[in-house]
């Protein structure tokens, strides 16, 4: 079982329900499980998909995935950041980041990433 955690911000949720429809396949198999900041969850809830929802970005569910990546329950993570806007969790946002490196998970900032890395999983 693999877990991938799934975020994205406002301007980009649209992207991500349309980069789960396209991989809905993979993504509800059984050996897969995602977990996800609370709007995207429920984006993604609304599209038919079963997740796990942790608190909102701005409330620490950025937080919250970086501490179950730390603790190794995470195997991958989507993360469709909006660079054309700001983020008042942004220390939450580069701590994820830096976790990613820290503990050599895989991390896609973009669909055309994330394409690759699901592609491979
Ligand atoms: P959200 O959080 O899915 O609750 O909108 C994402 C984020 O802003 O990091």
């Amino acid at each position: 079982m693999k877990t991938i955690a799934i975020i994205a911000h406002n301007g980009k949720k649209a992207e991500m329900v349309q980069f789960l429809n396209e991989y809905r396949n993979v993504l509800e198999s059984k050996e897969i499980r995602l977990i996800s900041t609370g709007t995207t969850g429920s984006k993604a809830e609304t599209a038919g998909f079963e997740v796990e929802k942790l608190l909102s970005g701005p409330l620490g569910g950025d937080a919250q995935i970086a501490s179950r990546l730390a603790e190794g329950k995470v195997d991958m993570v989507i993360f469709f950041r909006d660079p054309m806007d700001k983020h008042p969790h942004e220390p939450d946002i580069f701590m994820l980041m830096r976790l990613c490196d820290v503990h050599n998970i895989p991390l896609a900032t973009n669909p055309a990433t994330a394409k690759l890395l699901i592609e491979a999983f």
